[in-house]
Formats: structure tokens, C-alpha cells, sequence
């Protein structure tokens, strides 16, 4: 009873302490990972359903902490939006998936997209179109070939001013992308109401097709087709899901049974004659 009692709040407290001084630890380093240049993204195709060609990457961050080794994005973006620090990261997200984008449209080929993550944060932030505006013109990029990715939580706020800005971005050229479909707040109301182009279907969804259970996916893709939205499979890992999807009307997909996130050199290795 009262002892073991005891050892569990001690062990709890010892457990609450470690991940306490990991957090601080993690954001104390934040603030110079960017000028330490412990950043950087890795891209993961997006390939076409039919062709199985790729038409584009999407970027992810990745942090290379000296002590603590590979910190995951869903771990220290919270983080750096808790400290302030988010502002200068996501936009230099953009520039760096942009200017990638330039030398991979000589490289490999010029009609290569590239999508990017956008937080409700960032998304809301004043200077975001504008610096949106400022690296395409600098890396003399054409907008249609960069996806914004926001999930359906952007919906919660202030709906009018999120359709407006959105239209904004839309009438520069952008493309626009619901990320993670399906798991979070949904409404039909606001896929009608919002300018996208896309939907991407979250994985949990096509890992129901191993399961049996493809209820759902099959209506997403007849909603997002109705919607005449480019649909995009995500986190395909199975050869039996890809064969699925493939009799589907979705266009795209990504997943490890194609490639996981990539560094430049392993995109280089593997995609670099296709420039020839
Ligand atoms: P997301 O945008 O939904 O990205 C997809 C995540 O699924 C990535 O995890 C990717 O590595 C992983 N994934 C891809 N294919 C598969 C698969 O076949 N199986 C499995 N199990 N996983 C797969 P990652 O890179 O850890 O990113 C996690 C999340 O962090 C992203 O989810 C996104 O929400 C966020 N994130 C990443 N980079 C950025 C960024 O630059 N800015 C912002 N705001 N968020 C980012
Ligand atoms: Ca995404
Ligand atoms: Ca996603
Ligand atoms: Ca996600």
C-alpha cells in the first residue's frame, strides 16, 4: 500500500523532473539553433499515382541537437512558438524550401513543386504574405509551384479574416493545401467557404485499408472529388494500400514504400538523372 505508493510519486516526480529539464534544455538551444545551423529540412517526394513519377517534395524541418541528437518538428515547433522563437525559423522554412525548389528547377526539372508546412501562428502573422511575396521574387520562383500545407485548424479562428487572406494568397499564385484531413476540426462548411486546392488525407485513413475499414477514405476522395480538390495520400507504407489507392481517384501520395524524407544528396542519388 503506502510504500509502493510512495516509490511511484517518487518515480513520477523523477520522470516529470528529466522531461522538465530536457524542455529547458531543448529551449535554451533554440535560441542559436538557427545561427548554429542545427537546422535543416528533408523533403519527401510526393508522387503521382498513375505515372509514379515525382511532381514535388514536401519540406520538413529537422533539428540535429549536439547533445540530445534528431529532435522531431512536432516536439520543438511547439516549443519555439511557446518562446517567441518560431517568427525567424518558419521564415527562414521558406526560404530555404524555395531556394532548394530554384536549383532542383534547373537541376532536375521545371515543373517540380514543393510544399510547406504553415502554422495557424504563421499563417495569422502580419509579415507572412509579405515574406511569402519577397522570396519567390527573390528566387525567382513562379507561386503555383509552391503548396502551402495548413491543417483544418486554421477554421477555428476568426473565419472571415482566414477566407480573406487566404484569397489573397490564392490571387498571388499559391497553392493551398489541407494537411492531415479528416482528424481534426472538421466542416464541411468551411471546404466550401475556403479557396483550396488540395486535400491531403491523413494516414490514418489509408492505414484503414489493411484493416478493412475504407468507409472513410472512400468518402473523402468522392467529397474531395465533388470538390474537383487534387487528393493526396499520406503515409502510404504498404504495397496492398498502394494498390487500393491506385483504383481511387486520389492523384498523389506519399509514403515510406516510396521514400521517407530525403537529405539533398540522397535526392541527388536517386532522382539526379532524371535532369539528363
Ligand atoms: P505532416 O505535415 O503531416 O508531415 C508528415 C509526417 O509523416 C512527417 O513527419 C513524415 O516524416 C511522416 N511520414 C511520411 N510518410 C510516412 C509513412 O509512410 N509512415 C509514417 N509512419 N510516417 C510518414 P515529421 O517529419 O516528423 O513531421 C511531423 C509534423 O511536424 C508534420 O506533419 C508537420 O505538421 C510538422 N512540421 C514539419 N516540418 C514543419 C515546418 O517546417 N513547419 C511547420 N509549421 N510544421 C512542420
Ligand atoms: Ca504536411
Ligand atoms: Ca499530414
Ligand atoms: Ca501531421
Amino acid at each position: 500500500g503506502k510504500t509502493v505508493g510512495t516509490g511511484t510519486i517518487q518515480y513520477l516526480t523523477h520522470e516529470m523532473d528529466e522531461q522538465f529539464t530536457r524542455k529547458l534544455q531543448l529551449e535554451r538551444s533554440l535560441f542559436t539553433a538557427l545561427e548554429d545551423e542545427a537546422l535543416h529540412l528533408a523533403y519527401q517526394p510526393i508522387i503521382n499515382l498513375k505515372t509514379k513519377h515525382v511532381d514535388g517534395f514536401e519540406a520538413l524541418l529537422r533539428w540535429d541537437h549536439k547533445a540530445l541528437g534528431s529532435i522531431p518538428p512536432d516536439e520543438f515547433i511547439p516549443l519555439a512558438e511557446e518562446a517567441a522563437l518560431i517568427t525567424p525559423i518558419n521564415n527562414w522554412v521558406v526560404l530555404e524550401a524555395c531556394d532548394q525548389l530554384a536549383k532542383w528547377h534547373q537541376q532536375l526539372s521545371p515543373d517540380l513543386t514543393m510544399a510547406i508546412n504553415i502554422s495557424p501562428h504563421q499563417f495569422q502573422s502580419d509579415s507572412f504574405v509579405r515574406t511569402l511575396q519577397h522570396v519567390v521574387a527573390e528566387k525567382k520562383i513562379h507561386p503555383r509551384f509552391v503548396t502551402l500545407e495548413m491543417t483544418e485548424n486554421i477554421a477555428i479562428l476568426q473565419t472571415q479574416r482566414t477566407v480573406e487572406r487566404m484569397q489573397l494568397i490564392k490571387s498571388l499564385g499559391f497553392r493551398l493545401s489541407i494537411d492531415d484531413f479528416g482528424t481534426g476540426y472538421s466542416s464541411l462548411q468551411y471546404l466550401r467557404a475556403f479557396p483550396i486546392d488540395e486535400l491531403k488525407i491523413d494516414k490514418v485513413f489509408i492505414d484503414g485499408i489493411d484493416l478493412g475499414e475504407n468507409g472513410l477514405l472512400d468518402s473523402i476522395i468522392q467529397l474531395g472529388r465533388n470538390l474537383n480538390l487534387n487528393l493526396v495520400a499520406e503515409g502510404v507504407e504498404t504495397s496492398s494500400a498502394l494498390h487500393y489507392l491506385e483504383k481511387t481517384d486520389c492523384q498523389q501520395m506519399q509514403g515510406f514504400i516510396f521514400a521517407e524524407p530525403l537529405s539533398v544528396d540522397e535526392v541527388a542519388a536517386r532522382f539526379g538523372d532524371a535532369a539528363q
